[in-house]
């Protein structure tokens, strides 16, 4: 689990939820609606069908930075690393912000602050290497 160890005890302590491991969606089944979902372990490549009538997908904790990959440093979960106070990175006039480089807050406010950050930094540095 990648998510913080409050949200991970929240699950892992809720008895009416069932955490499947090593576990990712194949298929959602049904004709007119969600009848069930088939899973399958990515271990023994096993695969079962859960009588479900919802599913729900839980979204945005994959920063989008694979284009970086070889490019700009990242860490080992693929957020761009700046330098602590700003947004620089590593390549000279290269800045990084919200939730590409951001993995604590995550936050439109928290986004939109350090893409005022980058717009500072860009323009100084524009202004600075003419
Ligand atoms: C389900 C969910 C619920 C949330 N709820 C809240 C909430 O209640 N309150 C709150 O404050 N925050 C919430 N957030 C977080 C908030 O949405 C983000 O923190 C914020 O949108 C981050 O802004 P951003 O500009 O860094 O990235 P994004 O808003 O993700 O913008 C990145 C943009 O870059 C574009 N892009 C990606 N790759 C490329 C490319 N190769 N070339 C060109 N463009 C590209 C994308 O299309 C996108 O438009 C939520 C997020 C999720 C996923």
């Amino acid at each position: 689990m990648r998510a913080s160890k409050i949200m991970q005890q929240r699950v892992l302590n809720t008895p009416n939820l069932e955490v499947l491991w090593n576990t990712q969606t194949d298929e959602i089944l049904g004709k007119e609606e969600v009848e069930a979902v088939r899973v399958m372990n990515i271990e023994t490549g096993e695969k079962k069908e859960i009588p479900a009538q919802g599913f729900f997908v839980a979204i945005g904790h994959k920063p989008n930075t694979d284009i970086f990959d070889g490019w700009l440093k990242m860490d080992e979960n693929g957020y761009l690393i700046t330098e602590k106070g700003s947004t620089r990175t590593q390549l000279a006039g290269v800045f990084a912000c919200g939730d590409a480089q951001d993995h604590i807050y995550r936050q439109a406010v928290t986004a939109a602050g350090t893409g005022c950050m980058a717009a500072i930094e860009s323009e100084r540095f524009i202004g600075e290497n003419k």
